[in-house]
């Protein structure tokens, strides 16, 4: 596998995308360390006109929140929309059912997320939703209660519905794991929020006026970023910066329209399509 170059599946071309969903996780930074290229890449797609927002799982910290860790990394997002699974989680639930009395299993963030932009109010004896996200304190007894509010008649909702998380030594369990324990506790369906689901990505889609034919996602995960990207028909950009290898990459049935190693090399290849099509344009305008 030798970069952008090795794949390419549809007929559009990376100077037709306008709009960009960024994951940010494995794109951005991985785990402390900032990824080479990131400012340089945010400012390419900016002096582009190229708009963009960014789609992460992570349900327990607010945007701004998100924006500061940011900032005080180095990288700047300026204003660029940060869709989170639990600000996803807040709106759909602010839709469906405005007012809705929840069980939280996550943390304090994805809590405030829901009262304060959901309009959710927490209740553990008979609330409408069971809301799933991240926690380090999963256990027997938020399992008992998210089964007994299910038997009185809750929906189960999972924020972010990943299985497992990058670890240093092993994948640690994610928080689609504990939805996973309560649906096989109590045969209930989930309504499964953060990617590869397309509530959160269609809540960015709207946040940027995205049109499919014009919009790409890039992300590091097959099963999340590429996979949900391939659902809502925008454009794949796989980057080699995270948990997906070159060799998973290869072994993959999921194939995404573009891979690329990293963001320079992703950088470069958007650039010379960009000038390719202006040098054509020059090449083909009307004679005088
Ligand atoms: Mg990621």
């Amino acid at each position: 596998m030798t970069g952008t170059e090795c794949v390419r599946e549809r007929t559009r071309t990376l100077a037709d995308i306008r709009t960009l969903l960024v994951d940010m996780d494995g794109v951005i930074y991985f785990g402390s360390e900032v990824l080479s290229g990131a400012n340089e890449f945010l400012r390419f797609l900016r002096r582009e006109g190229i708009r963009f927002a960014f789609v992460t799982n992570g349900a327990n910290r607010w945007p701004e929140d998100h924006r500061a860790a940011l900032a005080a990394r180095g990288i700047d997002i300026g204003d660029a929309p940060i869709i989170t699974a639990g600000v996803a989680t807040a709106r759909y639930l602010g839709e469906q059912h405005p007012g809705s009395r929840v069980y939280v299993i996550g943390g304090e963030g994805l809590r405030r997320q829901l009262v304060q932009a959901g309009g959710c109010a927490l209740d553990e004896d008979h609330p409408d939703y069971v809301v799933v996200g991240w926690t380090a304190d999963f256990d027997y007894e938020k399992l008992s209660l998210a089964c007994r509010a299910i038997h009185r008649g809750a929906r189960l909702i999972v924020a972010d519905p990943d299985v497992n998380d990058p670890g240093p030594e092993f994948p640690s369990p994610g928080s689609g794991a504990f939805a996973a324990a309560i649906q096989a506790a109590t045969g209930a369906p989930c309504v499964a929020i953060g990617k590869p689901n397309r509530i959160m990505l269609d809540a960015a889609m709207r946040e940027l006026g995205a049109d499919v034919a014009t919009t790409a996602i890039v992300g590091d995960r097959l099963d999340s970023d590429i996979k949900g990207g391939k659902a809502l028909g925008i454009g794949t950009i796989l980057v080699l910066t995270g948990i997906t290898t070159p060799e998973m990459a290869a072994r993959a049935a999921l194939r995404p329209d573009w891979i690329a190693r990293d963001l320079p090399e992703l950088h470069a290849r958007w650039r010379d399509e960009l000038r390719g099509r202006t040098s054509l344009r020059g090449r083909t305008s009307p004679r005088a």
